[in-house]
């Protein structure tokens, strides 16, 4: 098969043009980074994984009427995606205090919020994605009034989907990133949701043991990261071994 046009490479992803117009063909690496680039590593099979788990996860939030850009998964490390403008925002939602909370304002890591907390970030590499307010993203026309709305909603709804389907898997739903995007059809613009959600995006403890199950084994040296991906697969029953929809029919 011949190779697709690549239009981007990301830390953890790849994207390729897709079959028709419109559509991306996103891949998902084994790379991991952290603290910015500053941390480089690979966790083997992380993007066979992802590519399962965010697959599994996009599938559950379109069937509750949030729109994605997720299409269809094409193999072990690629899925079909909708063609966006990314708006240059992440928007993490958190339950529990951790990671950069808990280092910012002194907080004990574990503390569980009394509401959920939402917080955007400026997607900027070189400025190590700071932490910004709605006001900036107005302001300065990162997107408009009506999108940070739309991801602001969608974002909570997504939080409490989640927080239950995680919940029933024994899995605590700590914090996560989100990303979206415009999506353009004809003279139309949504706004929909983006990138993946994986363990490389939430944070993602056992509920009884408070292991955790996530890309943080990876930020602190914690050793067992292959292994925390492939539980929460597990649990979440997309681990590749399990999956006989490809088998002949016995
Ligand atoms: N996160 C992410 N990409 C980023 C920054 C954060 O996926 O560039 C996720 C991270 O995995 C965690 C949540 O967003 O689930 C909150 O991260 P935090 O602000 O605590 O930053 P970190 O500790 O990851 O530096």
């Amino acid at each position: 098969m011949s190779r697709r046009r690549q239009l981007y490479e990301g830390k953890a992803k790849v994207l390729y043009e897709g079959p028709e117009p419109g559509t991306l063909v996103q891949y998902f690496k084994d790379d991991a980074t952290a603290f910015n680039n500053e941390k480089k590593g690979t966790i083997t099979g992380k993007g066979v994984l992802n590519n399962r788990i965010s697959e599994f996860i996009m599938i559950q939030l379109g069937e509750i009427g949030i729109a994605t850009h997720f299409i269809r998964r094409l193999n072990m490390r690629e899925q079909l995606v909708k063609q966006v403008e990314i708006i240059p925002v992440e928007v993490v939602i958190r339950n529990v205090v951790a990671g950069s909370m808990a280092k910012r304002l002194g907080m004990k890591e574990g503390t569980p919020l009394p509401r959920s907390v939402v917080e955007f970030y400026y997607k900027d590499d070189d400025l190590g994605d700071p932490m910004i307010t709605e006001e900036h993203i107005t302001t300065f026309g990162w997107a408009a009034l009506q999108e940070v709305d739309d991801m602001i909603t969608m974002s909570l709804r997504i939080n409490d989907f989640l927080c239950g389907l995680f919940m029933g898997v024994g899995i605590r739903l700590v914090d996560f990133k989100l990303e979206y995007g415009r999506h353009y059809q004809g003279d139309e613009v949504r706004t929909i949701l983006a990138d993946e959600i994986s363990p490389d995006s939430c944070r993602l403890w056992d509920s009884a043991t408070n292991e955790k199950l996530d890309k943080d084994r990876f930020r602190r040296d914690m050793g067992g990261v292959e292994e925390a991906y492939q539980e929460v697969a597990r649990r979440l029953g997309v681990w590749p071994e399990e999956d006989r929809s490809d088998a002949p029919a016995a």
